[in-house]
């Protein structure tokens, strides 16, 4: 089995996202017809244009057999509008969140809320999802909910379980108060000057945080995807945070067959690298040869965090993060002629 991945770049400055194009196949060069081509979120609208122009160009097709939107954010979900737009995709997984509008309406603490008003609420709230779920119908693309426990042939869905995303979805922007406070939202307190101190960082030392899930409920509902390409484990995580991981890697150990996270040939950073999503806990579970971060060029400093990238590199991987460029991930597929990226170095001082 012979495959292809790759992160095309997105966003600048403060503005990042995911655009993640994958085929593989028997053999790629000239067997199309026998190879599948997958899309993992589209970034932006650009990115979304540059991942067309990249399937058209390095993949030979304008087909996509499935594309998948792992959560609603604008950037991740509104390139995905472009794909679906402008090339033939055959099927459309991605959560409808007002769907769950029945099973969600009693978690508020006013009792008043009806299931339409709750429904048309959240569609308007998540606009980019919406605005998917709108082009897939009227281009008759079927569209299936990813939840924890799905086999695809080459790809399983490790979470999230339905139970948990239902959990989530009343801790979205824009909802009525709920009920409960998952107890994992800290508000995230940003001062006017923030101040940056440095620590010390070397192999040995462990400095990331096991503190409490400070990633939004909607990263939180991130599908969380692995792929065993002939025994070539590849995960892909969305925005997940700590707690989704968690789950998905418990529902993994504890299958009837179990499946390990621990030899995974690729790993995809959640959340473009920050150290709000991992930590040494999660690190502990998976570990990879190489590590991908879909980060912006010129960007936050904090995506990726030196931390995450020094962890990935301490627990045994090669970290690469896009900045502006193109990563391609292959096995016996086609380099183009690409030359070498360049891992990220280890850093021996990081923000504390
Ligand atoms: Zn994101």
């Amino acid at each position: 089995m012979a495959y292809e991945i790759d992160y095309i770049p997105v966003g600048e400055g403060e503005r990042g996202g995911d655009a993640i194009a994958l085929r593989y196949g028997p053999a790629l060069e000239g067997l199309q017809k026998q190879q599948t081509v997958i899309v993992i979120d589209g970034g932006t609208k650009e990115s979304g244009e540059a991942l067309v122009e990249h399937i058209k160009n390095h993949y030979g097709t304008t087909r996509v057999d499935i594309a998948i939107s792992t959560h609603p954010d604008q950037d991740h979900a509104s390139g995905l509008c472009v794909v679906l737009e402008n090339l033939q995709v055959g099927a459309l997984l991605m959560h409808k969140p007002w769907e769950h509008a029945q099973e969600i309406k009693n978690m508020f603490k006013d009792g008043r809320i009806t299931a339409s008003g709750l429904e048309d609420r959240i569609e308007k709230s998540l606009q980019n999802a919406s605005d998917l779920e709108a082009i897939a119908n009227r281009k008759k693309i079927p569209i299936y909910e990813p939840f924890q426990g799905i086999d695809v042939g080459m790809f399983h869905v490790l979470g999230p379980s339905k139970e948990y995303y239902e959990s989530l979805l009343p801790h979205f922007k824009d909802m009525p108060t709920p009920k409960t406070t998952l107890g994992i939202f800290a508000p995230i307190v940003k001062t006017a000057e923030e101040v940056v101190s440095w620590v010390e960082d070397s192999f040995g030392v462990d400095l990331l945080s096991d503190d409490e899930d400070t990633t939004s409920a909607s990263n939180n509902t991130s599908t969380i995807i692995l792929f065993n390409l002939d025994g070539r484990k590849i995960l892909f995580t969305g925005d997940a945070g700590k707690t989704a991981l968690l789950q998905a890697i418990e529902y993994a150990e504890t299958r009837p067959t179990p499946i390990a996270l621990s030899d995974l040939v690729l790993f995809d950073v959640p959340h473009h690298g920050s150290k709000r999503n991992i930590n040494s806990k999660v690190m502990k579970k998976i570990r990879a040869t190489t590590a991908f971060v879909s980060a912006p060029k010129d960007g936050n400093p904090k995506h990726p965090s030196k931390k995450v990238t020094n962890a990935l590199q301490k627990h045994g991987s090669g970290v690469y993060v896009t900045r502006g460029g193109s990563l391609l991930h292959h096995f016996q597929g086609n380099a183009r002629g690409w030359g070498n990226a360049t891992p990220e170095p280890f850093h021996p001082r990081v923000e504390e």
